[in-house]
């Protein structure tokens, strides 16, 4: 189980060194200067409910390969974008080749494929790379644009 699994993040603000768990509810913050804190996690077939379908922070997956070049170009572009909207986005990487069956589940025909998930449910898409100021408009108008709950 992925339960305990959890990386260190530095903050952006402070700079003090944070443990984060890859599944958590609400969005991790510093503990000492209580910041938001960027979350980027990597998920497979095995632990992506936990980690990504039940976040209630909107999620950006990133499905994406090891031999995908323009993978290489859009993953650095997601992690600022994951840093630059702290506490309002959760990054997941899935690598399809390790997750077949969430390529398949999701259709994926091409990587990158990134997918915004609001409580699991797919709500954009975006097929192959763009520049990083178009992946985080991308990204703010869908956010903007999505039903809050009640
Ligand atoms: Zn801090």
């Amino acid at each position: 189980m992925s339960g305990t699994r959890t990386q260190t993040v530095s903050c952006e603000n402070c700079g003090r060194a944070n443990r984060i768990p890859a599944a958590a509810q609400g969005s991790p913050r510093c503990g000492n200067c209580h910041q938001p804190l960027p979350w980027i996690a990597d998920a497979d077939s095995q632990d992506f409910a936990e980690i990504a379908e039940q976040s209630t922070l909107p999620v950006l997956v990133d499905l994406w390969a090891t031999w995908c070049g323009p993978c290489r170009m859009v993953s650095p572009a997601l992690e600022r974008v994951a840093r630059e909207m702290a506490g309002r986005i959760k990054l997941v990487k899935v690598d399809v080749d390790k997750s077949p069956q969430l390529q398949q589940r999701f259709g994926v025909q091409a990587i990158p494929t990134l997918l915004i998930l609001d409580r699991g449910k797919e709500i954009s898409r975006q097929t192959g790379a763009a520049p990083p100021n178009i992946l985080r408009d991308w990204v703010e108008k869908t956010l903007a644009g999505r039903t809050q709950p009640a």
